[in-house]
């Protein structure tokens, strides 16, 4: 029987404040088909896909048995920025940036809070989700990688493939593409090296584990796992394509349990000291009757699948 969840954020995310989705199960276990308001019956046929091989086909072995992962730090004050990436215990953190609430000093601050508490040893990352022009893009990045003491990657500076690849022979720092992975027509073909030095790949976007391998595989370029914000059902497919990836340089965005207020197992995949096991987690009953969704987002989610597989042929 699928099972409509509901369970609210510690934070706004993207505009919403509770994350809702449908647990299916099968006969290889469980899957989970979450993909955002906003996007398509046609955007939300991968997803679907995704949460079908978990639950019908299960996922390839994997290579490894565990996986680092950064913490990831929202528009917020340096001091609490210092406090968040102090209490991760992870060695790699992710800052957002280039968000309209916040000004290039503000950011520059912020990172330069992450690097004290990280120390030298550790590894920033920003990502600025396609924000910047090409000249905003090289400037910023220029003074975020001096106030960071080095900067891991920018992740998406600017929206297009070509101003990516314009932005990377300004700058020293390695550009990262996501965006322009997750939103491609035809994710197999996206061009991205010249353009990019890391690829982002998230499992439920590209249609499932063996598929993001094989985006992992056509684009070339060290890999790095990320969520879509989901329960530790989801978490474990993204921890399945990072544990079977051929390698693995980089710290994986998959530490995201966090920033939901409840799961649906106790068997929770939040990161201990910054690392995660690569595991499969089952729904337990009675917290799976803890955030059941009530029954008009139910109906909603259950009409929204049943379009979804007729679109998607599942
Ligand atoms: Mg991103």
């Amino acid at each position: 029987m699928d099972s409509v969840y509901a369970i609210p954020l510690h934070n706004r995310f993207r505009g919403i404040t509770v994350r809702e989705g449908v647990l299916l199960r099968g006969a290889a276990g469980w899957g989970e088909f979450c993909p955002f308001a906003d996007y398509s019956d046609v955007e939300s046929a991968p997803w679907l896909a995704a949460a079908v091989e978990a639950s019908e086909v299960g996922w390839p072995a994997p290579v490894r048995d565990r996986i680092e992962v950064n913490t990831t730090v929202p528009v917020v004050s340096p001091e609490r920025a210092h406090e968040l990436v102090a209490a991760s215990g992870c060695r790699t953190a992710k800052v957002k940036v280039a968000d309209p609430r916040s000004s290039l000093v503000d950011d520059c601050d912020r990172v330069a809070a992450v690097r004290s508490a990280l120390g030298p040893g550790g590894s920033i990352r920003v990502d600025a989700n396609t924000a910047w022009d090409v000249d905003t893009a090289v400037k910023s990045i220029r003074e975020l990688d001096r106030a960071a003491g080095g900067l891991e990657y920018v992740e998406q500076p600017c929206p297009s493939i070509e101003e990516l690849a314009a932005v990377r022979r300004q700058v020293d720092v390695r550009i990262a593409a996501d965006e322009s992975i997750r939103r491609a027509e035809d994710p197999l073909k996206v061009a991205v090296a010249g353009a990019a030095d890391v690829a982002v790949i998230k499992v439920t976007p590209l249609g499932g584990v063996r598929r993001a391998l094989e985006v992992a595989e056509a684009c070339g370029l060290p890999c790095v796992v990320s969520s879509a914000v989901e329960t530790s059902v989801g978490l474990a497919a993204g921890l399945a394509l990072a544990g079977a990836l051929p390698s693995l340089d980089f710290a994986c965005g998959l530490g995201t349990r966090s920033l939901l207020t409840g799961d649906v197992t106790s068997a929770e995949l939040s990161p201990v000291d910054g690392w995660l096991p690569v595991l499969r987690t089952a729904p337990e009953p009675d917290l799976l009757a803890s955030v059941t969704a009530p029954p008009e987002v139910r109906e909603r989610w259950l009409e929204r699948l049943g379009r979804v597989r007729a679109v998607a042929g599942l």
